[in-house]
């Protein structure tokens, strides 16, 4: 495998220093070993030919034989496009080229015989085909079975690259260096599972002969693809865990007592419970914990974390809770205080507009240890900001943090803190295994007793008169509302309301009631002061953007309405549900939408009127949306290029090649036996540019 990674694509057969460049830009082909990975995206079948009087307006790429009746050039200048009449001996079809055109002429006479491929489209009764494939009957019966189709850019297609051409090369490539392509599997997983051999599924995924040995050789090289990602992804945890040393918490004293035994309102849910002895568990290993604590908007994550740091602070340790946003920050800091004063704990708040004085004062209590728990947002992982002690740190809402801000904070402290990473957004189990496959995770399944669940309905924006009357019956007696927009400001290419619209007819609307309102372009002290007009009670409704998605807490708000919630991810819907049913009263979310909806789009706004299971949500996403937007929002550092597999269709290799990689680990924990020094090889390869954890930690 090396030789095709040493081996520059300018080099292969066909392609040259030109041609190579546009691939390296266009596609990030740079090497031989790039190209062999460049799979199709999907097939078409060429064993069948069609009858231009058979096509029909929904086909894929199909081939017809027949020949060229004539060539015209019609049009002028940059509009200029060559039409050959093509005859299928029945009927006629014209094939249109608008590049390339000198170059196509010379190359096909008329009468003798070709075989086209390509997508039919009709016109006026008349049917056409845009730049087919053309091949000259004999290279076209070599063509048979399944065909490649590559995925390709448009600048690309303008340089006359076809999928065609990128199927040759990778024909050249396997000729010249398929004996470069050597197996890297542990022999005995390769029979165990019964795995395509790796030579052989690469032949394949380019060259298949029937739709069997395809699916075997994808499942060969997703299963791969896989295993590797999760051997790196253990191998590091693992010797992090062995070799990081953590602080042992064998105490659990005075202050965890005093606030369990006198501060808390309620009982923990028996989720909470569980989710606290995990974590008690980890601190006593003498290993660093890096944990990720899962929870549905409202279950009770913060008191967990609250109860934890108290563990800290009863062990002589300092703790840190670090949120994403300076609204959710002083909430958490709000909340925390006011509990955490009861027992003589000292709780400070630090954001970027904590002024200098108090921002130094914070400074010195840090590293005196007088300051025992620190709230803040990103301030805190300043470099000027320095601990006695570290040795809890909460990270809220953690997509918003990367992991080198996470790497950060481990070294505040000689020893690394334990770290607890809490979110909200829940990820399904075989995705987070990907993608937090560094962390061991916990979550809190259960809501406090007494809630009701949200009730959804979904209203089309025709009916908004009904929608006012019933804000208006909650206001009445006495709830706040919140209403959301996609848009602050109108835009008159995208059919959506905006705020500002909004704002204007819900005043009118609402003239006895005052509203609010809140969006990113606001200024920071602007948005805080209209938020605490909601939050103290003082403003009945607020106006929002998805700024108001994270973290906010007013639980006398029963109402929550989103305009244009087509428009809405779904794990953002129920974000934004999460604001609502925080209180003992019924809560209503009214996704109002246009009247029409494809058929994508209602199947997800009916997700979220049938269910308020955040994990249900969160699969059912994953499985519309494909895992790359969420990987995406997750910005988790992890790399996750993937090639073949797919995170949200293949959760059962994920499976597999978890237990796979577990498997080979138990056996071989250093890796260092010789039967993988190819396994260690080809992980090097592939993982070179990602980060070291060993080095982070
Ligand atoms: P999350 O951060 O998980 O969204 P919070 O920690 O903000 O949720 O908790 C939501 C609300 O539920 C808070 O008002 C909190 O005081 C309350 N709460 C937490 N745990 C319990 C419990 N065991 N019983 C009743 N209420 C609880
Ligand atoms: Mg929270």
């Amino acid at each position: 495998m090396s030789r095709l990674r040493a081996t520059d694509i300018k080099f292969l057969k066909g392609v040259g220093p030109k041609r190579g460049e546009l691939l390296t830009k266009e596609l990030g082909i740079a090497t031989c070993h790039d190209l062999l990975c460049h799979f199709p995206s999907h097939y078409v079948d060429r064993t069948s030919i069609y009858s231009i009087s058979s096509f029909t307006g929904d086909m894929p790429m199909v081939q017809v034989k027949g020949c060229f009746v004539n060539f015209t050039l019609q049009g002028e200048g940059a509009k200029t496009r060559l039409v050959g009449l093509f005859s299928d001996g029945e009927r006629t079809m014209e094939v249109v080229w608008f590049r390339r055109i000198r170059e196509i002429k010379g190359a096909y006479q008329p009468g003798r015989q070709y075989v086209l491929f390509g997508k039919p489209s009709e016109f006026n009764g008349h049917w056409s085909m845009v730049h087919p494939e053309v091949d000259s009957v004999s290279s076209a019966a070599a063509a048979t079975g399944l065909r490649g189709v590559y995925p390709l850019t448009e600048k690309l297609r303008q340089r006359g690259v076809t999928s065609r051409t990128l199927f040759q090369y990778e024909q050249n490539l396997l000729t010249a260096f398929g004996g470069y392509i050597t197996e890297t599997l542990p022999t005995e997983l390769v029979e165990r599972l019964r795995l395509m051999p790796k030579r052989l599924a690469y032949e394949t995924i380019h060259t298949p002969r029937n739709n069997d040995e395809l699916q075997k050789a994808r499942f060969r090289l997703k299963f791969e693809e896989l295993y590797y990602l999760q051997l790196n992804i253990l191998r590091y945890s693992r010797s992090r865990a062995y070799s990081v040393q953590g602080m042992k918490f064998p105490v659990v004293g005075r202050f965890f007592h005093a606030f369990y035994e006198q501060c808390l309102p309620f009982e923990l849910t028996g989720a909470q419970k569980r989710v606290i002895k995990e974590i008690r568990a980890d601190m006593l290993t003498g290993r660093q914990m890096n944990r990720l604590l899962q929870g549905d908007v409202g279950s009770g994550k913060t008191l967990v974390a609250l109860l934890c740091m108290l563990i800290a602070v009863d062990n002589g340790a300092q703790a840190c809770l670090m949120a994403p946003t300076e609204i959710l920050a002083t909430q958490h800091y709000d909340t925390i205080r006011s509990m955490a004063a009861q027992v003589g704990v000292n709780v400070k708040l630090l954001t970027g507009s904590t002024p200098k004085r108090e921002r130094e004062a914070i400074h010195g209590a840090l590293v005196d240890g007088s300051l025992h728990i620190l709230i803040g947002t990103h301030a805190v992982i300043e470099d000027n900001v320095v601990f006695r002690n570290l040795g809890f740190v909460v990270i809220d809402e953690q997509h918003r943090f990367g992991v080198a801000q996470r790497a950060r904070l481990w070294k505040k402290n000689l020893v690394p803190p334990h770290v607890l990473v809490m979110t909200a957004t829940p990820i399904p189990r075989t995705l987070a295994m990907t993608v937090y496959g560094d962390l061991d995770v916990s979550v809190i399944d259960e809501l406090p007793p007494g809630r009701k669940p949200v009730n959804t309905i979904l209203r089309y924006s025709d009916k908004r008169l009904d929608v006012y009357r019933f804000i208006a019956g909650e206001l009445a007696k006495g709830r706040q509302v919140y209403i959301v927009y996609p848009l602050i400001k109108e835009n008159e290419k995208v059919d959506m309301r905006s705020l500002e619209e909004g704002y204007e007819q819900v005043k009118e609307v609402f003239r006895n009631y005052k509203v609010a309102y809140v969006h990113g372009q606001l200024k920071p002290a602007e948005k805080d002061y209209q938020m605490s007009l909601f939050v103290s009670h003082q403003a009945h409704i607020l106006v929002a953007t998805t700024v108001i998605e994270v973290g906010v807490n007013v639980p006398n708000a029963s109402v929550m309405v989103i305009e244009n919630a087509e428009r809405f991810g779904l794990s953002q819907l129920h974000q934004l549900r999460g604001r609502v049913g925080r209180g003992a009263d019924q809560s209503y979310c009214v996704l109002m939408s246009k009247p029409q909806l494809s058929k994508d789009t209602r199947k997800r706004l009916e997700i979220m009127t049938s269910t308020t299971d955040g994990f249900l949500v969160a699969e059912a996403d994953l499985k519309l949306r494909g895992p790359g937007d969420i990987e995406g929002t997750l910005q988790s550092g992890t790399a996750l290029d993937m090639k073949i597999a797919n995170l949200a269709t293949d959760g059962r290799i994920v499976q597999l090649a978890r237990d796979e990689a577990e498997r080979t680990l138990e056996a071989d924990p250093g890796l260092r036996q010789p039967r993988h020094a190819p396994l260690v090889a080809e992980m090097k390869a592939l993982f070179a540019k990602a980060i070291d954890w060993s080095m982070i930690s």
